[in-house]
């Protein structure tokens, strides 16, 4: 297995003179004749007329399913693209909150895209994740897969859980298998504290975590694939930083206290302690900075942070490749077309006092609401890079034909990463 970290082709940056006729549009192709959408961010706050005139240009359509985002929603209209209703087929884009059905997986047509990738669900519930990397850490050796805490599937290990916490006593966090949020997640420092009859699982607690100012904080990072096979994929350049409200300390007396151990925005804005920042451009103030504010916090001092971002690197294709079977194999059975599926995981990154980095979980659908200002500007460009890398096709109309209309292709932004595994 070899690991390739590429930088990215920015060739579409060179072919822009066509898209000064086009504000967003960059032409590719050998000669250049195919239009390619960027993105821009600031289409969210701006409404330029020039830019939603690109998506009317080529009558490009989305809808959205099973999910609430503003932020999607937003972006789209305000590049010209217009809204179908759930039921229809009309769609360049379909953003929805949940898998496709195989048989919906088969009805895409070239030109049409999806948000999610069949059988995602082996990385993003927490069991599967842990059951791909433990196989992964069996076929090539542990250490080269010791990137998520020690985890028990209950009550299935019980027995092996319960030898493991003879030999090494101290505390385990329970949860759902399937769960998000905080919901449903609490310490223990004893068995006889987990309930047997439920299906939950127990890891063991990263006890020493990397501290600011004494508190505790875990990073979301964005990833994006494009295909499995091959296997594309691209980390966001931004990410955030989310703190916990109480300062640590893990005497087991606190072992309860939430606002302490967990660092989920969900969790600790319920806090009174929580501090949200209204200037987007202070990113390390309150209770959510954003992850260059951290790393630039851990530079001043002394931590080698292009190490440690190295190695989430090496987890996150690490974490993908270790599911990657899984999704390739349904990829080849339900998608008809190379390009129909893309998708945005949300990884949850913890660093401990080593400057070691833990996968936590991966989010399927990452949270896009924008409370504090400083959402709205990670995420608005976030989600217009990923859009511009994904690329469009235009919704064939009237007397256009589709075999006449140009195809748009995939295209690379400057503030992704492109790691590709080879
Ligand atoms: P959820 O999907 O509900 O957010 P997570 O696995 O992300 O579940 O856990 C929630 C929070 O609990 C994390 O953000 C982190 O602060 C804390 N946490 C989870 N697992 C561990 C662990 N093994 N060691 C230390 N803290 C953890």
């Amino acid at each position: 297995m070899r690991l390739v970290l590429l930088r990215q082709d920015l060739s579409a940056k060179t072919h822009s003179v066509k898209s000064q006729k086009l504000p967003c549009v960059a032409w590719s192709g050998v000669s250049k004749r195919i239009p390619v959408l960027l993105f821009c961010a600031e289409a969210i706050v701006s409404k330029d007329v020039a830019i939603r005139s690109v998506g009317e240009k080529y009558n490009l359509a989305f809808k959205i399913v099973r999910t609430e985002s503003r932020l999607v929603r937003g972006i789209l209209v305000n590049h010209g693209f217009h809204e179908v209703h759930p039921n229809s087929n009309d769609f360049n884009l379909m953003w929805t909150g949940s898998h496709l059905k195989p048989y919906l997986l088969r009805s895409l047509q070239d030109f049409q895209k999806v948000n999610h990738f069949p059988r995602s669900f082996e990385l993003t519930r927490k069991d599967r994740l842990y059951k791909n990397i433990q196989r992964m850490q069996q076929t090539h050796g542990f250490q080269n897969f010791h990137i998520v805490p020690q985890t028990f599937v209950l009550p299935a290990e019980y027995q092996e859980f319960s030898s493991s916490f003879s030999k090494d006593k101290g505390a385990w966090i329970i949860k759902p298998v399937a769960s998000s949020r905080g919901r449903g997640i609490y310490l223990v420092s004893s068995p006889s504290q987990i309930p047997l009859d439920e299906n939950i699982l127990v890891s063991r607690y990263i006890s020493n975590p990397l501290l600011i100012d004494g508190f505790k904080f875990d990073v979301r990072l964005y990833v994006l694939v494009t295909s499995y096979d091959p296997l594309l994929i691209y980390l966001y350049e931004e990410g955030l930083a989310r703190f916990a409200t109480v300062k640590y300390d893990h005497a087991t007396a606190n072992i309860k206290n939430q606002f302490m151990h967990l660092t989920n925005y969900s969790v600790n804005k319920k806090s009174s302690d929580y501090v949200s920042c209204d200037d987007p451009e202070v990113e390390d103030y309150g209770n959510k900075w954003s992850m260059s504010a951290m790393l630039r916090y851990l530079r001043q001092e002394g931590k080698d942070t292009t190490l440690l971002m190295g190695q989430i690197e090496d987890l996150i294709v690490k974490a993908l490749l270790s599911a990657e079977i899984h999704i390739a194999t349904a990829c080849k059975m339900f998608v008809p077309h190379r390009c129909n599926c893309f998708e945005l995981y949300g990884f949850d990154v913890l660093i401990d006092s080593n400057l070691k980095p833990w996968l936590l979980e991966v989010n399927l659908s990452p949270s896009l609401a924008c409370d504090a200002p400083l959402d709205l500007k990670i995420k608005a460009s976030m989600i217009s890079d990923m859009f511009s890398l994904v690329g469009k096709f235009p919704f064939p109309t009237g007397s256009e034909s589709q075999s006449t209309m140009p195809k748009m292709k995939r295209i690379v932004q400057i503030s992704f990463d492109y790691i590709l595994k080879a």
